[in-house]
C-alpha cells in the first residue's frame, strides 16, 4: 500500500509490504525462486550496475522478501529493512558491519546470552573490545564510554531481568561521543516501542518471537533510521550470505497481520499473572514492567505503548523450588524462546544464559533463581489456575 503511512499501526500491519500484483492475490505471493530471468544481456547489466531495480538473485533480493523488509520498516518508522535468515544473523551483521579492529562496543550487560558470547568469545579473536554495564543507569554507560567506543548496544526491556534503558537518553550520549545507538526490540516488536523514532539508529529483531509469533519459524530483521546505514548493512548481509528465505518471509507477513491482537491479549494477561504472582506467598519478587513497584515503570509508561508480555520472577525456595514450578506446570510449556500464542516458561541460568560466565550473569541481576515466563493468548485462568497447582507442590 502506497499511502500506508497515514494509517494506524494496525491497519498497516495487515495491508502494509510493497509488492507487484498483476493478478490481484489477496496474500503476498510466495516467490520460491533462487534466481531471475534477465529480458536481455543489456538489463542484466544494468540490474548489477543498478540503473534498474530488476531482480537478480534470491540472497541479494526477492520480492517476498522485499514485502517484510518495507512492512517492518514502516512499523519500525524506519528507512531501510534488511531480513536475515535469523536474529543472531542480524546481530552478527550488525557488529561485522559497524565495528573494526581497534574499535569498542558498549552493551546492556543482561542481553541475549548469545549475542554477548559471540562477541566476548568471537570478534573479540579480530580485535574488538566491549564492556557491559547496567545501560538503565546512565552514569554506568558514560563511564563506560572510551575513545574508541563507536556502538553503544541496548536491549529493553533486559533479558530477563526485565531492566528498561531510557532510549531517548542513550541515544542523546551516544550521539554526542560519535558513537551508533542499536536497540535490540526483539522484547517489544515495533507494536509497543519504536527506539528509531527515540534517536536509534539501526534496531533489530529476532522475528522467531513477537512478529512471527507462532513458534514455527527462526528469522531477523534490521531496520535503519536512514538509507545510507541501510545500504551499508545489505551489503554486509548480502556478502555474508544469512538472507531470508520466500517461504520463511511469507510466514513471516502472516504472523504479522495478527501482531496487534495477540500482543493486547498476551499483555493484559500478562498484568493479571504478574500481579498474581506479586501477591503469592511463595514468590520472592516479580520483575513486569506493568507493576508499579517496577524500579522503571515511569519510565516503562513514557517509552512504551504497553507493558509487554515477559515476565521474571523468583520464588522464595531460589533455583530448587524454580525446578519444581518448572517440571510441574502444564499448560505453559518448558522451553525457550518467547513472544508466541503458547506460553513458555524457561531457566535463564542454565538455558538461554547458560554460555555467559557466572560473574558476568551476577553483574547483570541473573540470578540462579530467576524464572523468565513468556505469557501467550490462552484464557488467563486456565494459566493463573496452572500456576497455582504447580506452586501448591513447591
Ligand atoms: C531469540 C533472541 C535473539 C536471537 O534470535 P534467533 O532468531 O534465535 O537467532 C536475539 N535477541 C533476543 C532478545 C532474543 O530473544
Amino acid at each position: 500500500m502506497k499511502q500506508s503511512k497515514k494509517l494506524g499501526i494496525n491497519s498497516r500491519m495487515i495491508h502494509g509490504g510493497e509488492f507487484e500484483n498483476p493478478l490481484g492475490s489477496a496474500t503476498v505471493p510466495i516467490y520460491q525462486t533462487s534466481t531471475f530471468i534477465f529480458d536481455s544481456a543489456d538489463h542484466g547489466a544494468k540490474c548489477f550496475s543498478g540503473e534498474d531495480d530488476g531482480y537478480i538473485y534470491t540472497r541479494i533480493g526477492n520480492p517476498t522478501i522485499n514485502a517484510l523488509e518495507t512492512l517492518v520498516a514502516d512499523l519500525e518508522s524506519g528507512a531501510q529493512g534488511i531480513a536475515t535468515s535469523s536474529g543472531m544473523a542480524a546481530v552478527n551483521t550488525i557488529y561485522m558491519a559497524l565495528l573494526s579492529k581497534g574499535d569498542h562496543m558498549v552493551s546492556s550487560a543482561a542481553v541475549y546470552g548469545p549475542s554477548r558470547v559471540v562477541m566476548e568469545q568471537h570478534w573479540s579473536r579480530f580485535g574488538v573490545e566491549s564492556t557491559y554495564v547496567n545501560t538503565a543507569s546512565i552514569e554506568e554507560i558514560k563511564a563506560a564510554i572510551r575513545p574508541n567506543s563507536r556502538v553503544l548496544y541496548i536491549e529493553t526491556p533486559a533479558n530477563p531481568t526485565m531492566d528498561i534503558t531510557d532510549l531517548e537518553a542513550c541515544a542523546k550520549l551516544a550521539h554526542d561521543h560519535g558513537m551508533l545507538m542499536v536497540v535490540d526490540n526483539t522484547f517489544c516488536s515495533p507494536y509497543l516501542q519504536r527506539p528509531l523514532e527515540m534517536g536509534a539508529d539501526v534496531v533489530f529483531h529476532s522475528m522467531t518471537k513477537f512478529l512471527n509469533g507462532h513458534a514455527d519459524i527462526v528469522a531477523g530483521m534490521i531496520v535503519t533510521r536512514d538509507k545510507a546505514l541501510g545500504s551499508k548493512l545489505k551489503s554486509m548481509m548480502v556478502t555474508l550470505g544469512c538472507n531470508m528465505d520466500p517461504h520463511q518471509a511469507y510466514m513471516v507477513i502472516r504472523g504479522i497481520r495478527t501482531l496487534g491482537i495477540r500482543i493486547e491479549r498476551s499483555q493484559a494477561n500478562a498484568m493479571k499473572i504478574a500481579a498474581y504472582l506479586e501477591n503469592h506467598p511463595k514468590v520472592e519478587w516479580v520483575m513486569y514492567p506493568g507493576l508499579p513497584s517496577h524500579p522503571q515503570h515511569a519510565l516503562a509508561q513514557k517509552q512504551m505503548d504497553g507493558f509487554g508480555s515477559m515476565i521474571s520472577f523468583e520464588l522464595k525456595g531460589g533455583l530448587i523450588a524454580g525446578k519444581v514450578l518448572m517440571d510441574n506446570v502444564k499448560v505453559a510449556i518448558l522451553a525457550v524462546s518467547l513472544g508466541g500464542v503458547e506460553t513458555l516458561i524457561q531457566h535463564p541460568a542454565s538455558m538461554t544464559h547458560s554460555k555467559v560466565s557466572a560473574e558476568a550473569k551476577l553483574k547483570a541481576g541473573i540470578t540462579d533463581g530467576l524464572v523468565r515466563y513468556s505469557v501467550g493468548i490462552e484464557d488467563v485462568d486456565d494459566l493463573i489456575g496452572d500456576l497455582e497447582q504447580a506452586l501448591l507442590l513447591v
